[in-house]
C-alpha cells in the first residue's frame, strides 16, 4: 500500500473473503484516524485471519493454505495495529494465524471465543508453534464492550454452527457498524446463545453500516433453524421403522452432533459416536468445552464412543451411528432390513451412499429434504430482518461473490435494503462515515500461499484471479442461475405488492 489516509475518519477494508468469486480467507481492516495534539494517529483493528480453500488453484507447488494478505498490517508502525478479533472457529475465518506465527511474524493480541481458543490451541499444537510466539488471548462473551484506542467494540452472540460465534458492533466517532461474522438469525439454537436480537434492537438507533458477512442471501425465506433440523430427523428416524439408524454429520459442524444426538435421545435409541479422527477430534472437544452426552443420556439410553463389536451387542440392536464415515463398518451387521441412512451433507457422504446402495440400506438425503443440513448462513428472510430491525443501516455484503450482491441490486431496492453503491472487493479501501460508504482507491488483491520447509511457513504471493475460487462456486451457484432467481423472487414480491395495493 503507498498512499495512507491523510484525514480523520474510519476506514475499511476486505482483505480476504470477497471478490469476483473468492469467498473465503476472511480478513478485514478496520483503521480508525483521529486527531491528537494536532496530530493524525491511526490505529487499526483485523477482524479475521483465514485461510483461502481453494489454494491449489493458485498453483504453487506444494502449497499447503493461502492466506490473505496483511504483512503491512503487520510490520508498518504507521497502521498501529492494536488487536485481532476473531468471529468463530472455522479455518476460512483463523487458520490464518498460525501460518502467519510460522512465517515468524508477530501478532497483536487475540480476541476470540472460549471456543475459538479452543481450536487455536489444537492448531498450535498441530503445527508445533512455540509457547513464546503464541500472541495474547483474551476471551470475549456476548455482552463485552472493550475500548481500545478509538474503537468501542461490542460483542453478540451469532446463530452460526459451532460455539462462541459472534458478531462484533464497532463504533468510532464517526459511525458504527455492525460486522455480522457468519450468521443467521435462528433463534433455536443447541447450547448455545441464538443472535443476540435483544440488543440489536436497543441498538437500533445507532447502526449506521451492516457488513454483512453472511452468503445465503440466493435463498429465499430464513435459514433452517436448528429445531427445523431436529423435527425433521425425528419424524424420519421414527417413520423409518428401522433399528439401526447411520446419520452421518460433517465433522466442522459440532450442531449436527449435538441434534442427532437429541433426535436419538428423544426416541430411546442408544448412540454410537463412531467416526474418522477428525470427528473424534471435534467430539472431545465439545465435551471438554462441557457438554456431557452421559449426563443427558442419564441412564435413559447408552452412548459408546467406538464400533467395537462386544460393546455394540449392549445396544439391544437399537441404536443410531453419529459420525463422520464413509462406509458401513461389518461390526454393526446392517442390512437393507434392520437400518436406514440419513444423508446431512451435500457431496461429502457420497461414498457412504454407494456403501448403502451396495448394502441395499435405503436412505434419503439432504437433497429430499434441504433441512437436513444444518446451515449457518442466513437467507434473504434473514437480511430482510435485519434491515427492518436496524432501520435500514447501509448493507456491505461480504464473504458473497461480487455477481451474487450484484444480481441482488434491483429486488434489493423494491424491498428496502439500502445496498453500498460498489460491492466491495479485496484490496478496496472504503472510507465510511456515518451511512456515507466513499471508495477511495483500488488495489490489485493477492493471496499468500504458504509452502513448508524445514516446519518454518514460506509465503509466496499470487494476484488473485478471476477463476480462483471457481470450485467453491460450481458446489453452490452460478451467475445465470443466481440472476434468475432474483428475478423469480422480484415478480412474486411485485405481485403480492399489487395484490395488496388492490385490496386497499
Ligand atoms: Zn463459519
Amino acid at each position: 500500500m503507498t498512499d495512507f489516509p491523510d484525514e480523520t475518519g474510519l476506514y475499511w477494508q476486505a482483505l480476504g473473503g470477497n471478490n469476483i468469486d473468492q469467498i473465503s480467507g476472511h480478513c478485514y481492516q478496520y483503521t480508525d484516524i483521529i486527531s491528537h495534539n494536532r496530530k493524525l494517529e491511526a490505529s487499526t483493528l483485523i477482524v479475521d485471519i483465514g485461510k483461502f480453500d481453494n489454494h491449489q488453484a493458485l498453483n504453487v507447488p506444494g502449497s499447503s493454505a493461502a492466506v490473505p494478505d496483511v504483512r503491512e498490517l503487520l510490520t508498518e508502525a504507521r497502521w498501529n495495529l492494536k488487536a485481532v478479533f476473531l468471529t468463530h472457529s472455522h479455518p476460512d475465518h483463523l487458520n490464518g494465524i498460525v501460518h502467519y506465527l510460522k512465517a515468524g511474524f508477530r501478532l497483536p493480541d487475540l480476541y476470540g471465543g472460549k471456543y475459538t481458543f479452543m481450536i487455536l490451541e489444537q492448531l498450535y499444537d498441530e503445527f508445533e508453534v512455540p509457547a513464546d510466539c503464541r500472541p495474547q488471548c483474551h476471551i470475549i462473551r456476548d455482552g463485552d464492550k472493550i475500548k481500545i484506542a478509538s474503537f468501542v467494540i461490542e460483542v453478540l452472540a451469532s446463530s452460526h454452527t459451532c460455539f462462541d460465534s459472534f458478531g462484533l458492533v464497532i463504533s468510532t466517532a464517526d459511525t458504527t457498524i455492525y460486522h455480522t461474522g457468519d450468521m443467521k438469525i435462528d433463534n433455536s439454537t443447541c447450547f448455545r446463545k441464538p443472535t443476540n436480537i435483544k440488543r440489536l434492537r436497543e441498538l437500533s438507533a445507532q447502526i449506521d453500516c451492516v457488513v454483512a458477512d453472511f452468503y445465503g442471501i440466493y435463498d429465499d425465506g430464513f435459514a433452517v433453524k436448528e429445531s427445523s433440523t431436529y423435527k425433521k430427523l425425528v419424524g424420519l428416524i421414527k417413520k423409518s421403522g428401522r433399528e439401526k439408524i447411520f446419520l452421518p454429520v460433517y465433522p466442522t459442524h459440532p450442531e449436527m452432533y449435538l441434534i442427532a444426538f437429541l433426535a436419538a435421545l428423544k426416541l430411546r435409541k442408544n448412540v454410537v459416536f463412531f467416526g474418522n479422527p477428525d470427528f473424534y477430534g471435534y467430539l472431545r472437544l465439545i465435551m471438554d468445552y462441557g457438554i456431557s452426552f452421559d449426563k443427558m443420556a442419564a441412564g435413559r439410553i447408552k452412548v459408546i464412543y467406538s464400533h467395537d463389536r462386544e460393546e455394540i451387542k449392549t445396544l439391544d440392536e437399537n441404536y443410531v451411528v453419529i459420525g463422520t464415515y464413509n462406509h458401513v463398518s461389518l461390526a454393526f451387521d446392517a442390512d437393507r432390513r434392520n437400518s436406514f441412512g440419513i444423508i446431512t451433507a451435500k457431496t461429502f457422504f457420497n461414498p457412504f451412499k454407494g456403501q448403502l446402495n451396495a448394502h441395499n440400506i435405503p436412505f434419503v438425503t439432504v437433497d429430499d429434504y434441504p433441512e437436513l443440513q444444518g446451515f449457518g448462513h442466513g437467507f434473504l428472510g434473514d437480511y430482510e430482518y435485519l434491515n427492518s430491525l436496524l432501520n435500514q443501516p447501509v448493507f456491505i455484503p461480504t464473504h458473497c461473490p461480487v455477481f451474487v450482491i450484484d444480481n441482488f441490486r434491483e429486488l434489493a431496492a423494491f424491498i428496502g435494503i439500502r445496498l453500498i453503491d460498489n460491492t466491495p472487493c479485496n484490496g478496496e479501501l472504503y472510507k465510511i462515515s456515518g451511512r456515507e460508504c466513499r471508495l477511495l482507491r483500488r488495489q490489485p488483491a493477492n493471496w499468500l500461499v504458504v509452502t513448508y520447509q524445514n516446519n518454518l511457513a514460506c509465503l509466496t504471493a499470487v494476484p488473485q484471479k478471476a477463476t480462483s475460487g471457481v470450485g467453491f462456486l460450481k458446489r453452490t451457484i452460478s451467475n445465470r442461475r443466481c440472476r434468475r432467481r432474483f428475478k423469480i423472487y422480484l415478480h412474486a414480491r411485485r405481485r403480492a405488492k399489487n395484490n395488496a395495493d388492490k385490496k386497499i
